[in-house]
């Protein structure tokens, strides 16, 4: 079968706006610590805290500098709901100057093709 598998390029970690929830914060604790708090009026139930943009970060400050993850088993549920090959990805690596992350095939049971922004290669995102 075909699938599009995640090249950790962590185009999409910098490329939109990304929100974490209470409950995501509640896993990660970093996100209490490092996100900004979104004023009350403005909180829902799945945007509470602010991870992107920030002041003086041009990406996630969770990505590190080989573009992975530092919260990957943790990371919210934005981020793990995020398809690698969808439309937004194909869009981040665009406008990052990437080329479009192509089908892969796969032999056997699927490996993980979605992605969530950014980057473990080590799963496969
Ligand atoms: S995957 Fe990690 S680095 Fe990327 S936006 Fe989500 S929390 Fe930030
Ligand atoms: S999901 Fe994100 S990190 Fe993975 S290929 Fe797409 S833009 Fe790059």
């Amino acid at each position: 079968m075909s699938t599009y598998e995640c090249d950790g390029c962590g185009a999409c970690c910098g490329a939109y706006l990304i929100f974490a929830s209470e409950s995501d914060a509640a896993r990660e604790p970093r996100i209490r610590d490092e996100g900004r708090r979104l004023a009350d009026h403005l909180v829902t139930e799945r945007w509470t805290y602010q991870l992107f943009p920030l002041p003086f970060h041009s990406s996630c400050g969770f990505l590190d500098a080989d573009k992975r993850c530092t919260i990957y088993e943790t990371r919210p549920e934005v981020c793990r709901e995020f398809a690698a090959g969808a439309d937004p990805c194909q869009d981040a690596r665009r406008r990052a100057g990437l080329p479009p992350l192509s089908v892969v095939e796969v032999s056997g049971q699927s490996r993980n093709a979605d992605a969530g922004n950014s980057a473990s290669r080590t799963t496969g995102h």
